[in-house]
């Protein structure tokens, strides 16, 4: 699995460089206008850039990634694919229109046998706020995740243009700084035991995890300081490499399915740093089940040592219904 890992390692490195360039573009009052169009040129950007690479080095592998072009074919969107376009041209990338959506489709296939799962801007909020975002691609074997990117470019040093994870299953996790792959470190979880000094880390939207809730179990865990609210997988890689001890997934809308692109990376990466990823129930997450993770119900993360004793909160402690959680 080393080549699929370096593969892997490289099409995210070019996804996050093209991100960046979008974000650092992003003016304020676009944001005031609720244009969301920067972050939908990243993303289908980001897909394009990751599909091209992976085709070219594993021409058989399919990709589910959350995109499709469908949309982008639309003779009114033209203006928008040429936005696109110049993007990737902006990054040394020389193709037409067509081939670009053609890139972007390569990323709407069907679960199978083997296949890559991409999220191409994990966390768009925080995309747009200029906060946390992540590209996360995994490569799925059997229904097991065997190797996982996850690009954070809001983690570590923005210099070094954030930090890229990368684990390979049975061979734990490493890190490096976007800019220089050889400078890599293993990711080990934290030892904390006492969970009373764990830390919790969960989404910034109160719509995609309660708030609620994680509050209800903090306090039957006697946690001491506030929980760390992080948009994207880069709650995964906080975990993973100890910068805190907990994250917790937690259904706000009864109805929501978890999808398989924004846990097999992170779930990777935070099992082979010594973590323990489970739902709610204390379930696995089953990733043999298609697009979603339709056995499972929300996600528990943590250092390992203190598993049990925060799934046991967890479920304890009452699910929200959808009105708790006002938003
Ligand atoms: P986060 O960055 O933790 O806020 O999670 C972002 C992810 O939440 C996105 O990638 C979405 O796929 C997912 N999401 C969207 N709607 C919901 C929802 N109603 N409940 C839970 N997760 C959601
Ligand atoms: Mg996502």
């Amino acid at each position: 699995m080393v080549n699929e890992l370096l593969a892997a390692e490289t099409a995210v490195r070019e996804a996050m460089a093209l991100c960046r360039a979008v974000q650092a573009d992003i003016d304020t009052g676009v944001l005031e206008k609720n244009d969301r169009s920067p972050v939908t040129i990243a993303d289908f950007g980001s897909q394009a850039l990751v599909c091209r690479s992976l085709a070219a080095d594993f021409p058989g592998d399919p990709v589910v990634g959350e995109e499709d072009a469908r949309t982008l074919r639309q003779p009114d969107q033209a203006e928008f694919l040429h936005r696109i376009t110049r993007q990737l041209t902006a990054r040394g990338v020389d193709a037409d229109p067509e081939t670009i959506c053609d890139w972007i489709d390569k990323g709407a296939a069907d679960p199978c046998d083997r296949f890559w799962t991409l999220d191409p801007i994990d966390g768009t909020k925080g995309f747009l706020r200029g906060d946390q975002y992540a590209v996360a691609l995994a490569l799925v074997v059997d229904g097991q995740v065997e190797v996982a990117v996850l690009g954070c470019p809001g983690l570590g040093s923005v210099v070094d243009g954030g930090l890229v994870f990368s684990a390979i299953r049975g061979s734990g996790a490493r890190v490096a700084p976007a800019s220089d792959p050889a400078d890599s470190r293993p990711v080990v979880a934290s030892d904390c035991s006492d969970v009373t000094r764990a830390r919790l880390c969960e989404s910034v939207e109160s719509a995609h995890s309660s708030h609620d809730r994680s509050k209800t179990i903090a306090q039957a865990l006697g946690l001491e300081v506030d929980s760390l609210r992080l948009d994207s997988q880069a709650k995964y890689a906080t975990v993973a490499d100890s910068g805190a001890e907990i994250y917790l997934k937690l259904p706000v809308d009864a109805d929501y399915v978890e999808k398989i692109w924004d846990h097999a990376a992170g779930s990777l990466v935070v099992s082979e740093s010594g973590g323990t990823v489970s739902d709610t129930l204390g379930k696995p997450l089953d990733f043999s089940r298609g697009r979603t993770l339709s056995e499972n119900t929300g996600v528990v993360v943590s250092n390992g040592l203190l598993h049990e004793q925060v799934l046991a909160a967890v479920m304890a402690s009452e699910p929200t219904r959808d009105s708790d959680d006002g938003h």
